[in-house]
Parts: structure tokens; sequence; C-alpha cells
């Protein structure tokens, strides 16, 4: 795929070049940039400030300013990192994994009329664009154990319209995505990976995202790394597709070769059944860095995670009426973005609303999860009825209502872990008592 050379600006070494950016940032932006994401108060650290200013005086005589602020050489190395850590290629960088689904969605040209079968239990994203272009959402319940789609329900689901699944890998624990492709080649539907959660989770050796035709992560600041507070990633299995992927980002403009009068071009985008209009999800530069320094030390993140996941697992395992987290499966490597709890109400003698009221009065912080989305108004707005979905999704009301909840795993230290670890096994043994 031809690197994008976009004749437009030249930042370069010539005797008027046209700079890419505005008003650049300037020293005392930088201050403010570094009081910001290095936070403090009294004298020791005002001094400290005070060094790093001189230096900065310094520096700005001799400096200069990023040449590009959006979508440059840093967007390109970090997309480039996600490449080789995902082995995939194209990988594009996107404001934020829901711009990569529309991108994937628009790919599928989604329109009123057709249905997209979603997972019971995931976040609005999901589902949003569906929604927003009136197309049909058709919700498949989950597996009990991970509280991911079921596919068995997923192909009971399956009509004539069905365009799409999406398979959500909640909390960074892998769907079984053999099952879920097999279904979808047999009935010519495009699979979307929503791997929100999922950056770096393995299926059967293989990365999450990009099993699918289509896969995008998030790099929202509460997910497992950031891109400065917001952004994503997402990859295509669609060859046909993949030299679009970039270009899909940015309108379809294509600044590669100037056409007459040294204008560009615009390209309609190839979708699977006509083209479709490209819109704007552009990241900047700062972003492009702020995600290879993460992903740079990603395995590290994700083997603290592992630690604290496999401590919980350790300190419930043997609990009867408690079902820890899975983290044996050989098949599957999860990124433990969360750490998934489930409980049998009838040996704990209650339900996980007494446990999550419990964990509270124990200072435990109650975790607000993920739960069904047809629950949600904006949904009755637009016509569907809750309690008609519910009953075609029993597992998940059971599941939500009496047996899960998500956990912390991450930047907790060792004793605020052993704290809630300590927190669960005696509210358990409470509710065992009737307490
Ligand atoms: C966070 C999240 C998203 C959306 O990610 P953004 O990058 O914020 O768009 C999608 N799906 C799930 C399950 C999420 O938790």
């Amino acid at each position: 795929m031809a690197k994008s050379t976009d004749f437009r600006y030249n930042t370069g070494a010539t005797r008027v070049p046209w700079p890419a950016v505005g008003e650049n940032y300037n020293k005392e932006d930088l201050m403010a940039i570094i009081r910001f994401l290095m936070k403090g108060e009294g004298e020791e650290y005002e001094n400290a400030i005070a060094a790093v200013e001189a230096q900065v005086e310094k520096l700005d005589k001799i400096a200069t300013p990023p040449g590009k602020l959006s979508l440059g050489p840093q967007v390109e190395a970090a997309e480039a990192l996600c490449d080789e850590y995902l082995e995939t290629t194209g990988s594009t960088f996107v404001a934020n994994a829901t711009a990569g689904f529309e991108i994937a969605y628009k790919y599928a040209n989604l329109q009123a009329g057709d249905e997209v079968i979603v997972p019971a239990i995931t976040f609005i994203a999901t589902m949003a664009y569906p929604l927003s272009v009136g197309a049909k959402l058709v919700f498949a319940d989950i597996d009990p154990m991970t509280c991911n789609m079921d596919p068995k329900d997923v192909e009971k689901k399956i009509t004539a319209k069905t365009k799409m699944i999406v398979p959500v890998h909640i909390g960074g624990y892998p769907c079984d995505m053999d099952a879920i492709m097999e279904i979808a080649k047999k009935n010519n539907i495009l699979v979307l990976e929503d791997a929100a959660h999922a950056f770096g989770a393995l299926y059967k050796g293989k990365k999450i995202g990009t099993i699918g035709d289509f896969g995008a992560y998030s790099f929202h600041e509460v997910k497992n790394c950031t891109s400065f507070g917001e952004g994503g990633i997402v990859t295509t299995n669609v060859e046909a597709f993949r030299p679009f992927m970039k270009r899909a980002r940015f309108f379809g403009c294509n600044f590669d070769t100037p056409i007459h009068n040294w204008l560009y071009d615009v390209n309609a985008m190839p979708g699977k059944y006509g083209p479709f209009v490209a819109l704007n999800s552009s990241t900047t530069e700062i972003q492009g860095l702020g995600l290879k320094l993460q992903v740079e030390r990603y395995d590290k993140i994700l083997a603290e995670r592992k630690a604290a996941a496999e401590y919980i697992t350790k300190r419930l395992k043997g609990i009867p009426g408690v079902n820890p987290q899975d983290t044996e499966n050989p098949d599957v490597v999860p990124t433990y973005h969360l750490y998934l709890l489930t409980i049998d109400p009838e040996i704990v003698g209650g339900n996980v609303q007494t446990l999550k009221q419990k964990l509270t009065e124990k200072g435990v912080t109650n975790i607000p999860h993920f739960g069904p989305l047809y629950h949600f108004d904006v949904l009755k707005t637009f016509g569907y009825d809750k309690e008609a979905i519910a009953k075609t999704c029993p597992v998940c009301e059971e599941v939500f209502n009496n047996r899960f909840t998500h956990l912390p795993v991450y930047g907790l230290s060792g004793e605020q872990l052993e704290y809630m670890c300590d927190a669960i096994i005696e509210a358990v043994e409470e509710m065992k008592q009737g307490k």
C-alpha cells in the first residue's frame, strides 16, 4: 500500500515552505502541559517546575516546532507499531473505537431494514451506529460463564435481513470466534469485533480483533492503554478494502497525487454493496505519540493485570457458590480489562445485588457494570419493546440481576487487592449465614 505523501504541504527546507500548522505551541504552553501531566503543589514542586522552566527556555532557543499536528509521522509510527503487535497490516488510528465501528458499518452499507446481531450485554457504543441509521438491533443472549454472546443463540436469531454480527469481548475475555465465524460464513454475514477491551487478547493464538472482517480497539482513558484520553485502532481482513482504510478516516480524500490544476481528489469508498461517503475521524500527532509510548510498554501492563487476576482467582477458588473468572482456558488469553465474578445465588443464599451492597458497605467501590442495553430509554424511543426482548435473552436477565459483577484489576495496591478479596469472602460468608 502506498504511503500517503500529502503533496499539499511543504514543511521542508524550501525558500517559502507551506506549513501544515497554523499557530504553533510555544514554551509557555509546554510548561502548562507539564503542570497538567505532572500535578503537584508546594515549595518542592514549584522549585522543580522552575528548574524545568529554565531548561525549556534554553531549549526554546534551539528547538523547532513539529511541522504537523494532525495525521503525520507520529500517527504513522503508532499504526506501524500496532500492525506489528497485532500481526496485521493497515491498522488505522481513529478518534475512538466508535469511529472505527462506523467505518465497518459503512462498509456494510448498513441502512434501515437491515438487522445487526449484538450481545445483550455491552456498552452503547457497540450499537449506536445501527440505531442511528434505523437498522434493527437483534440481541443475542449470553454465555453465563463469560457474559459474551452465545453463538448458539446468534444462530437462532439470524434472518434473511441479518447483515452483521458484532461480538464484544467483554472485559477482554475472547468470544468463541470459531463458532461465530462459521455461522457468519455460512450465511454471508460480516463480522465486526468490538475489541474495545481486548487489545492484545488471543483466541487460539490469533490476536482478537483481527479475526472478523473488521475489528476496533479503544484507547479511551479507562481502557487498558490510552492515547491521551481518546483514540481507537480499526483493522480489517477484507483485502479489497484494506488500501482504503486510511482514506476512509478522512472523507476519502486522496492526497497522494495531484489532479488537474493542483487539485487533490476525493473518492467514494467501496462498500460491500455499493459506494459510501466517508466522514472524519482523524487523530492528532500527540495522540499518535501517546499511543506509541503505551503500546511499547503494553506487555508489562498486561502482565500486571494478569498477576492481579490470578491473585483474585487464587483467593476465590474453591469457595462454594463463587465462580472466579476462568484463567485456565488454553484457547484464550484475556486482557483482564475487568475481572468477571459470578455467584450461584442458590448456594450463596442471596444474589449479586446483595453481594454488591455488602461490598459497598465494606468500602469496596460499587462498580457500575455493563448491563442489558435493551433497558435503555433510547431503545424504547425507537420502538423497541424491552419486555419482549428480555424474554428472548433469559440467561442475560438472570445473570445480570442475580449472578455477575465485574471487579477492578488494575491500579490497585497489593493491600487493596487483598482487602477486596477478603471483603468478597466475608460478604459471601455473611450471606450464607443469612446475615
Ligand atoms: C469503551 C467501549 C467502546 C467504545 O470505545 P470508544 O473508544 O470510547 O469509542 C465500545 N465498546 C465497549 C464494550 C466499550 O467498553
